[in-house]
């Protein structure tokens, strides 16, 4: 963010990401975020979520192989990047407040005079509630709730409340349960277990306080326990586990509707940076072009960037016609206050080049913003229409080796977008459950699907 006062000074917002679902961040902090110089992320903030954001992005959890954070070591890093001037986001699971150390962190930012502000977020038994549809509160059953936590297991309280709510229980269900027990409440007070709360991979255990004390012990991550009356209105057959949970490989879930899916992105490509000096270059001539031609959505999204990167914005582009491939492609242009002078919809790529044949492309000097994979066909075509073309490489793809697992159980559907995808996809996968349906977007996706998996 280059205003004036952030050149001078940091910034510092401590945000709250909310449980898991990308979509439970608030519009505040999703307008912060895409404005923010660095994020630093937690370990129950998912990269799908951080992804759509450009800032640089450091990773400060636990996961295995990367570099541990001790919280000390956080401080530092914050107070590191604000000192440089810059606006920091520090985003946390759930919200800051709840037992997110988001007191801590000010604390030290107080010390140090360095500006800040805070972002709530809906913590994890907000979430946990609402996909489950177990009430925290119900008239005439529960009119209390405490949170509490399960850690460490000297310091386990049981407060006075009606539903109780503990968070940390990964690997102390069963001491919690003693100690509510011990507090005097009945062997048949309901209890409910809410794991990965708002995510496709929600599973839910309930029973009575007494049937899971006998159960084996089990490590439930993350997971939070809900103990209480309002338990009783729980019903398996809940709203969120009633939709189809989609595995969207590729950027564009259009044709799916979110009253009937949940869709999980799993994206399959890594989109790196490109040669900036080149793209800097090609960009000083852009108002020699006559035609802009978006092969995707990513092109266009990385198109803008370095165009405002290079402190030039639309009115550069004046001159220019532009069209668009398929429909992501159009709808990410909007973004930018541009409307397509074209958008075309073919059925795969092949289909393309016969549409810009029958649109007249001819006599063109084309820009074709894209990966680096430059699809020779296209350019060789164009040009044999007596066009002139730049093909201008913004990304890199690669595979997409997720630090989170991906749990096939839970998917119903895969939706495969291109046969990169396929491919990639399959390096991380060999096989795809019997159970799990497979759609794709156009015959040559099919294609590939069937090659690799269908055997
Ligand atoms: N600040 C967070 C809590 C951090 S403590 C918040 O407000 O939600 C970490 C604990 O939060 C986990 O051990 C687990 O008990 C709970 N938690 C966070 N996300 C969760 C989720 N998606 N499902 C279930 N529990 C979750």
């Amino acid at each position: 963010m280059e205003t004036p006062d952030s050149q001078k000074k940091g910034y510092v917002y401590i945000i709250g990401a909310g449980p898991g679902d990308p979509e439970l961040l608030t519009v505040k902090a999703a307008r912060v975020l895409h404005d923010v110089d660095v994020i630093l992320y937690d370990d129950l903030v998912s990269s799908e979520l951080v992804d759509q954001f450009s800032a640089l992005k450091i990773y400060t959890g636990k996961r295995k192989d990367s570099h541990h954070f001790e919280q000390d070591a956080i401080n530092e890093e914050i107070l590191r990047h604000a000192r440089e001037g810059k606006s920091v986001a520090r985003l946390k699971g759930g919200d800051p407040f709840v037992f997110g150390r988001g007191g801590e962190e000010i604390e030290v930012l107080r010390k140090n005079g360095i500006r800040y502000e805070i972002i709530p977020g809906i913590t994890a038994a907000h979430g946990a509630s609402a996909y489950s549809e177990i009430p925290l509160t119900m008239r005439k059953v529960s009119s209390s709730v405490a949170f509490c936590t399960g850690h460490p297991v000297n310091k386990i309280q049981v407060p006075d409340a009606d539903t109780l709510v503990y968070y940390m229980v990964a690997s102390s269900v069963h001491e919690v349960l003693d100690a509510v027990e011990k507090k005097g409440r009945s062997e048949s007070t309901k209890v409910a277990i809410v794991q990965n709360a708002t995510r496709y991979n929600q599973k839910i255990f309930t029973g009575t306080l007494g049937e899971l004390r006998q159960r084996e012990k089990a490590v439930y991550s993350p997971a939070l326990l809900i103990i209480g009356d309002n338990i009783s209105h729980f019903i398996e057959d809940n709203w969120f586990s009633r939709k189809r949970k989609v595995l969207i490989t590729g950027g564009d879930s259009s044709r799916y509707n979110s009253e009937e899916h949940v869709m999980v992105h799993f994206p399959c490509k890594r989109v790196e940076g490109a040669d900036r000096e080149i793209v800097r270059h090609a960009l000083e001539e852009i108002e020699s072009y006559t035609l802009l031609l978006f092969p995707n959505k990513l092109s266009v999204k990385y198109f803008f960037q370095a165009l405002f990167d290079s402190r030039k914005d639309v009115r550069h582009l004046a001159k220019c016609r532009i069209y668009t491939s398929g429909k992501a492609a159009s709808l990410e242009l909007q973004n930018y206050g541009v409307k397509a002078d074209l958008s075309l919809e073919p059925e795969s790529s092949g289909a393309l080049m016969t549409l810009l044949q029958q649109k007249g492309v001819t006599n063109q000097h084309i820009l074709l913003p894209g990966s680096t994979l430059v699809d020779d066909s296209l350019v060789s075509e164009l040009k044999a229409l007596n066009n002139r073309v730049t093909p201008l490489s913004l990304y890199t793809h690669g595979v997409n080796v997720q630090e989170e697992s991906l749990d096939l159980d839970f998917i119903d559907e895969i939706y495969f977008s291109s046969p990169s995808c396929v491919r990639n996809f399959g390096q991380l996968f060999h096989s795809i459950p019997p159970k799990i349906v497979v759609t794709t977007a156009h015959q040559g996706v099919e294609a590939e699907y069937r090659k690799l998996f269908v055997h």
